[in-house]
């Protein structure tokens, strides 16, 4: 049987590879990489020989055919992303739905993703969490979507690139209030992994200090808003009981 096997890869160090990741890379017919130049290096190390295409946000949906005809010939293709789970902020989703509508099974085959990894070492609360992946790149848009978070109850998860880290904080400061406790986790699985939790203005002050700390790729994770009390709830039932009892004949 032929099957799009969606397969995670390391978010940086090349020991977190799962067995059977390497099984499954090296017996398809067809790896579909985001960039195949990157991911050279990780099939060079696991001496994994299959001929890769690059699928990305530009090509995916002429990719898609090239991929059901494989799969129609009965051979097995694999999806992977630069690094991580395929899908998670990363392409694949199009071509998964065009797979599975095909009549074509897609098989996970779990291993890293940043969001996890991030949220099992972060210390806040992890029951329920919501992943809102990159924020906008403009800063208006960037408060917009702050703003329209900002009574969340869960734990926030974001995705964040060196360029913008600073100015993302600075605008969940300003959205959130100086107090609302933020992790930074940086570099995760690397040389240089740093996890630093503390209240957004302090953390802010810490990072600035330091240049080496606004350096890499981060996960930033953001404690809920706090839950609005049984009391606070049952005072404005109260409140509007009066209003209404006011009104009664
Ligand atoms: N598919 C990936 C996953 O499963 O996590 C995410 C891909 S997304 C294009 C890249 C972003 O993920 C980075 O900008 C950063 O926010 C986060 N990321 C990836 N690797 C990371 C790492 N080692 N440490 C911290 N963040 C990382």
């Amino acid at each position: 049987e032929a099957v799009l096997y969606v397969v995670a890869t390391p978010i940086g160090n090349l020991a977190d590879m799962t067995a059977r990741a390497i099984e499954v890379l090296q017996t398809v017919s067809l790896i579909a990489a985001e960039d195949t130049r990157h991911s050279a290096r990780l099939m060079a190390h696991f001496n994994i020989k299959t001929p890769m295409i690059s699928v990305h946000d530009h090509n995916e949906r002429q990719r898609i055919e090239q991929i059901v005809e494989r799969l129609s010939a009965g051979e097995s293709v694999a999806l992977i992303s630069d690094a991580g789970t395929p899908l998670i902020s990363d392409p694949g989703f199009v071509l998964v739905r065009a797979v599975r509508e095909a009549g074509f099974r897609v098989v996970p085959v779990p291993g890293c993703s940043a969001l996890v990894t991030a949220l099992c070492a972060a210390g806040l609360p992890s029951d329920r969490f919501v992943f809102e992946g990159f924020l906008p790149a403009k800063s208006l848009a960037r408060r917009q979507r702050l703003d329209a978070l900002a009574h969340e109850e869960r734990t926030l998860i974001f995705y964040e690139s060196t360029h913008r880290i600073l100015a993302s904080l600075e605008d969940m400061q300003t959205c959130f209030g100086p107090e609302r406790m933020v992790v930074a986790a940086r570099e995760l699985t690397k040389t240089f992994e740093t996890v630093k939790g503390a209240p957004v203005a302090e953390l802010l002050e810490w990072m600035r200090a330091d240049a080496n700390q606004q350096k890499g790729e981060f996960v930033v994770l953001v404690q809920g808003a706090p839950a609005r009390s049984d009391d606070v709830v049952n005072l404005e039932a109260v409140r509007v009981l009066d209003v209404l009892l006011e009104e009664l004949p």
